[in-house]
């Protein structure tokens, strides 16, 4: 390969070559550590061994291409790619010329259609990416919610979005990006990483975090919208007891307190102390009352 993307002088070389402008409004910081970079590899190839059905990558953000290059060398036999900046596009067909079975796709992550993504049939996939912090949350929500059938995600975040997405119920870190992701899936800090791992680096720290897709929910699909509700809700103030905070949402005192006392759930505790399968208690009263 031309470039080891791994090295921040090739990417300077690289991007110099290309008259690249590092854009900061799309969130560009370029992963350029190696060890970062096998950990997040050895963690989306991780049980995929035994797999008869062919392992396929979706990296969201290629940027210069150094993850899915490495990715499309540990034993993917597909990797497509969504990247939003089109003047990374002839730097990604440079990067990746050794690599026909790497397929980039010029789109925005927030909008394209993940149905239409050309991977093969019965297809086991992992999905990858180093996440453009200015928008972590829509994409990674947009994942969670799609139909993508992806058994494991790894992602790079922000750190302290990292820690909201493993936070347990009582701590300041626990909100609802804490529970929508535990919703969804079982989720663990893999490492932190520093700025100096980036060209250029950002501003603040990073992490990486894996998270394992569910196959049941705490709720059924039918309380679902009733559980992301009472979730917002709660969480919307903070220093409110459950109990405040429900009725500002719900506009009516006695039906809280009903829905609450049929969850068994005390009306003067907060939010923030409630675990999941408290939330689907009180979710599956509320819609019980609802009717
Ligand atoms: N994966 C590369 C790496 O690790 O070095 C680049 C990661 S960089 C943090 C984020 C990448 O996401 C950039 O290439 C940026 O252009 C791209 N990006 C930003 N917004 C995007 C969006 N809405 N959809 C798809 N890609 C986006």
């Amino acid at each position: 390969m031309k470039h080891p993307l791994h090295d921040p002088r090739s990417v300077r070389k690289l991007i110099k070559e290309h008259q690249f402008f590092v854009k900061k409004g799309y969130g560009q910081n370029f992963l350029t550590d190696d060890t970062v970079l096998d950990q997040i590899v050895d963690a989306a190839c991780e049980r995929l061994a035994g797999s008869e059905r062919p392992h396929v990558a979706l990296e969201i953000g290629p940027g210069l291409g150094t993850l899915t290059e490495a990715l499309a060398e540990s034993g993917f036999s597909q990797v497509v790619c969504i990247e939003k900046d089109a003047q990374l596009i002839p730097i990604l067909a440079e990067t990746l010329t050794d690599h026909p079975h790497v397929t980039v796709l010029q789109a925005d992550a927030l909008e394209v259609d993940f149905a239409q993504l050309p991977f093969a049939p019965g297809h086991a996939l992992r999905v990858v990416a180093n996440l453009p912090y200015y928008v972590t949350t829509p994409i990674l929500m947009r994942i969670l919610e799609s139909d993508l059938p992806y058994d494991r995600a790894v992602f790079m975040v922000q750190r302290e979005v990292a820690e909201r997405m493993v936070a347990s119920p009582g701590g300041k870190e626990y909100g609802a990006l804490s529970v929508a992701v535990q919703y969804y899936c079982q989720s663990a800090l893999l490492c932190i990483v520093p700025p100096e791992a980036f060209f250029p680096p950002p501003t603040v720290e990073s992490a990486v975090i894996v998270l394992d897709r569910k196959k049941e929910h705490v709720v059924s699909d039918v309380h679902r919208p009733m559980f992301f509700r009472v979730v917002r809700a709660a969480f919307a103030v903070r220093r409110k007891t459950l109990a405040n905070a429900l009725a500002t949402h719900f506009g009516d005192k006695a039906f809280v307190r009903k829905c609450l006392e049929d969850a068994s759930i005390d009306p003067v505790r907060r939010g923030e102390t409630l675990s999941l399968e408290e939330f689907a208690r009180l979710a599956v009263a509320c819609s019980a009352r609802s009717v």
